[in-house]
């Protein structure tokens, strides 16, 4: 081989080691690249790894912490459960009351030294006994006053109690006069918690009140019996004081004598209303006052109530004023006398604080399904008001509001409260609205049986008055009046003075029917009026509203008036003075008051016999004076013996009866009377007991005894008549002429 196929075998030689070198070359970096990959994967790994090592190694780390502290709180946990525990314990053997818990099986688990103490040194008393061991042991060992019970009857009746899902409370008295209360309760699991508390200080106190109680109660019962005496010691003489001063006035007096004489009357009578407060009042409160109810007239209640405080409010130029619903009924059913009592307190009151302007009385009401009405009365005045920081205390006792505006005032300031309590015991309520210096509204509500049917229909209208002229100058009068003459159908024109109705007349003709006029008005009065009226040829029938009759009387211009009428006006009166002027036939109002209307006497009729039995000469003097216009024979008795004897020989068609008299008192009389009567079959004759007792005890006894009535003394003509005429007979002749009747 030449040298130069050498050295191009050599190339060739050298090429392909080149190119076997650059090959492996490759492959080298290649697998250097793969090997790089893969360390780089581990190392990843190797970190993660790392991380996942460190982050277990830390939670391993709070896991003991949390460990050690849950650790702590229950070692905690168990420390404070221990000291409630003992807190519980020593607050239990603390407390002085007994306490011990029996498990569902009523073994005892646990007990306070209290509760051990109640055993008086007994021994073996421990957790596991039982309860009706502890029951043996209390009812045998004398520690528990059995109250005369055999023991086994005892621990019967206690192991019965505590079967009971409710255990009621008991209580026993101990061998050491200790008195303990037994409260047991059961718990959920059956356990039975017993609590025994020591109640000894409590029965004491208890004992204490009732026999201060019981010392009050004596105490109040000789209240009681001394105003009933003092009532009466000091009611009979004022009954000769007061009836003297009555008939003294009555006679032939110089004025000063007569000024005397009338200071004497109403000085006794006003010391009787505050004696009379008094013992109502104390009646009130010893619980001893009772109501008589009966069919009474609401409406003629309210107006004698205002006719007797008329001259007191007409002195001062106060008008009273009543407004009662027209189509109210007006006989119901309460106690009249208390009625009467309660509308004089409130209705006197506002008179009392009224300087000037009017007191309206206004009844309103509405009827309810069982034929009951709720009656609200309200009693409104113009006067000095109360102020507010007074309202609230006005119907207690003895309030009296003390400022400088009523300090000029009279009274006992029980008035209100009498009123509040009697309006009570009906079953009503009182309330008050005032304003200082405007005025005040009393009112109260009530819901009475109606005594009579229910007045729906309106009255007949009167015949031939069709169309009303109304003359008054205040504008509540001239409401009320055309309220009533409305209802009977009537066309009402008002005017509030002499000119005005002058003037209406002239634009109305002759219109109308019938002129009402006000008697005192300024400017023009209604009797000038009347005259003015005539004057200008009006004929029609002048109606003269008067609240001072007598004045009107004496005033020549009365012959210009048809008829004249006292106010406050009652609405029956209103009604039959129309029916009279208007020609129809006057239908008599219901007169319950006066006696029949007597009829023409024949000369054979006999005298009424009256019987009087009166153990005190000056009030049998009285008694005569007050009688002696009667045409009646009047015999006395001085006790109630004569008293009988004296009905058997005499007859008498009415006896008034003293209910204190010596020998034999008037209730004994009364029943001896009635006994008489039904023995012999006579007809009853009527008594009028005459008692100075304002007690009720004392009516009641009285009407037992058989009694019709009773008057309280002291005596007074009117009431006396009113019993007298009442008790007339056919056979006899009329006690009393109309006018004599009428004068009461
Ligand atoms: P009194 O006997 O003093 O009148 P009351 O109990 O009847 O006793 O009244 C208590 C007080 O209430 C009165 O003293 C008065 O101050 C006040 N009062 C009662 N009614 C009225 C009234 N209509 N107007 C103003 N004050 C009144």
């Amino acid at each position: 081989m030449d040298l130069v196929e050498k050295l191009a075998n050599e190339r060739r030689a050298r090429l392909a080691a080149e190119r076997l070198l650059e090959q492996k070359k490759r492959e080298l970096f290649k697998a250097n690249q793969q090997l790089a990959v893969h360390a780089r994967a581990l190392s990843d790994q190797v970190v993660a790894q790392r991380e996942g090592l460190q982050r277990a190694i830390g939670e391993a780390e709070t896991l003991k912490g949390e460990n050690v502290r849950a650790k702590g709180e229950v070692v905690a946990a168990q420390s404070a459960a221990q000291s409630a525990q003992r807190r519980l314990w020593q607050a239990l053997e603390t407390v002085p009351d007994g306490f011990a818990v029996f498990d569902g099986k009523m073994r005892l688990v646990v007990a306070n030294r209290a509760y051990l103490q109640l055993f008086d040194g007994v021994e073996g008393i421990e957790p596991g006994m039982t309860y009706d061991m502890i029951l043996k042991i209390f009812a045998t060992e004398g520690i528990v006053d059995l109250e005369g019970m055999e023991p086994v009857d005892w621990h019967h009746e206690m192991v019965a109690r505590v079967s009971l899902q409710q255990i009621p409370a008991k209580t026993m008295r101990l061998y050491n006069g200790q008195y303990v209360k037994l409260i047991d309760r059961r718990g959920e699991d059956g356990d039975l918690v017993c609590l025994v508390q020591d109640i000894t200080p409590m029965i004491q106190r208890e004992a204490e009140l009732r026999e201060a109680r019981d010392a009050a109660e004596s105490a109040n019962r000789a209240k009681s019996a001394f105003l009933a005496n003092m009532s009466h010691e000091i009611r009979t003489p004022m009954n000769g004081v007061v009836g003297m001063a009555e008939l003294l006035c009555e006679s032939d007096l110089s004025e000063e004598q007569r000024l005397y004489a009338e200071t004497i009357k109403s000085s006794g009578e006003a010391l009787l209303v505050i004696i009379n407060d008094v013992l109502d009042y104390s009646k009130i409160e010893a619980e001893k006052m009772k109501l008589y109810p009966e069919p009474f007239d609401l409406e003629r209640c309210i107006h004698e109530v205002l006719v007797l405080l008329q001259p007191s409010a007409r002195d001062r130029g106060v008008r009273l004023l009543v407004d009662f619903d027209m189509f109210l009924p007006t006989r119901y059913i309460a106690d009249p006398g208390r009625m009467r009592q309660v509308l004089t307190n409130l209705i006197g009151n506002a008179v009392k604080f009224t300087q000037e302007g009017h007191v309206l009385v206004r009844v309103v009401g509405a009827g309810t399904a069982d034929g009951t009405q709720e009656l609200h009365i309200t009693v409104e005045d113009t006067g000095i008001g109360i102020a507010p920081e007074h309202i609230d205390h006005i119907f207690g006792e003895f309030n009296q509001v003390e400022s400088q505006s009523n300090r000029k005032y009279e009274g006992t300031g029980l008035g209100l409260a009498i009123t509040r309590q009697l309006i009570e015991m009906m079953g009503g309520s009182v309330w008050v609205e005032s304003e200082l210096g405007e005025g005040s509204c009393f009112g109260f509500k009530l819901l009475l049986p109606v005594a009579e049917e229910p007045l729906v229909e309106t009255p007949a209208a009167p015949l031939n008055l069709r169309c009303a002229l109304v003359v008054d100058d205040l504008l509540i009068n001239r409401v009320i009046l055309e309220r009533q003459l409305q209802t009977y159908g009537m066309e009402v024109t008002l005017c509030r003075s002499g000119d005005e109705a002058l003037r209406a007349v002239e634009e109305g003709g002759t219109g109308f029917d019938i002129v009402l006029t006000d008697h005192e008005m300024p400017d023009m009065n209604g009797l000038e009026l009347a005259e003015k009226l005539r004057e200008r040829g009006l004929e029609k029938p002048i109606l003269l509203l008067s609240s001072n009759p007598d004045r009107a009387q004496d005033s020549p211009g009365k012959a210009a008036v048809a008829a004249l009428l006292k106010k406050p006006i009652l609405r029956s009166d209103l009604f039959r003075v129309l029916q009279e002027i208007s020609g129809a036939v006057p239908e008599e109002p219901p007169k319950p008051a006066r006696a029949a209307p007597p009829a023409p006497a024949p000369v054979e009729r006999r005298q009424m016999r009256v019987l009087a039995a009166e153990d005190n000469r000056t009030n049998q003097l009285v008694f005569r004076k007050m009688v002696k216009e009667f045409d009646i024979e009047l015999e006395f008795a001085n006790n109630g013996r004569e008293a009988v004897n004296l009905y058997q020989s005499f007859r008498p068609d009415l006896v008034f009866m003293d209910i204190s008299m010596p020998e034999m008192d008037g209730r004994e009389a009364t029943r001896a009377i009635r006994e008489i009567e039904a023995t012999g079959g006579l007809a009853r004759t009527p008594i009028v007991a005459l008692t100075a007792h304002a007690m009720d005890g004392d009516s009641e006894s009285i009407f037992a005894a058989g009694v019709d009535h009773y008057l309280t003394k002291p005596l007074k003509k009117a009431a006396i008549a009113e019993r007298i005429c009442a008790a007339a007979t056919a056979d006899c002749r009329p006690p009393a002429t109309e006018s004599e009747t009428a004068a009461q």
